[in-house]
């Protein structure tokens, strides 16, 4: 398979060639490119998933658990609720399903752990 390069398609008969050593043979086919291997972090970037989360205060028993195994995530605050953070903001107005938080980077198996062992099964985590 030989690469054309002035019509960006593959030529695979021998007809369409212009005799080697031809100018037209230097100008208008060249090798197929080589494949390039597609890079891990290229791949990783483009099917990383975007994990946010949220707790539904109506179930939350105010056990605090959530706030233990992932702190930068959660906050209990003094209404005896918990809610998620962004940043060093908790987000508690509006609260809910409103206050959606996108989970920083490396603290996604805590939040999953924190989703797990939730006494209320009220945190919920969506990921695009
Ligand atoms: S673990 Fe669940 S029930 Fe306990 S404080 Fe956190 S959100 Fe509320």
């Amino acid at each position: 398979m030989i690469w054309c390069t002035t019509c960006k398609k593959a030529v695979d008969t021998l007809a369409t060639i212009p005799p080697s050593g031809t100018a037209a043979a230097k100008r208008t086919v060249s090798p197929a490119p080589p494949k390039q291997p597609m890079r891990p972090a290229v791949f990783q970037e483009r099917n990383s998933p975007t994990m946010k989360v949220w707790i539904d205060q109506d179930l939350c028993t105010g056990d605090g658990l959530c706030e233990e195994i992932a702190p930068d995530v959660f906050a209990l605050l003094d209404d005896g609720l918990a809610y998620v953070k962004e940043g060093d903001k908790i987000l508690s107005e509006p609260a809910g399903a409103e206050a959606v938080a996108p989970v920083p980077a490396g603290q996604e198996e805590a939040t999953i752990e924190s989703a797990e062992e939730c006494p209320g099964e009220c945190i919920y985590i969506e990921v695009d």
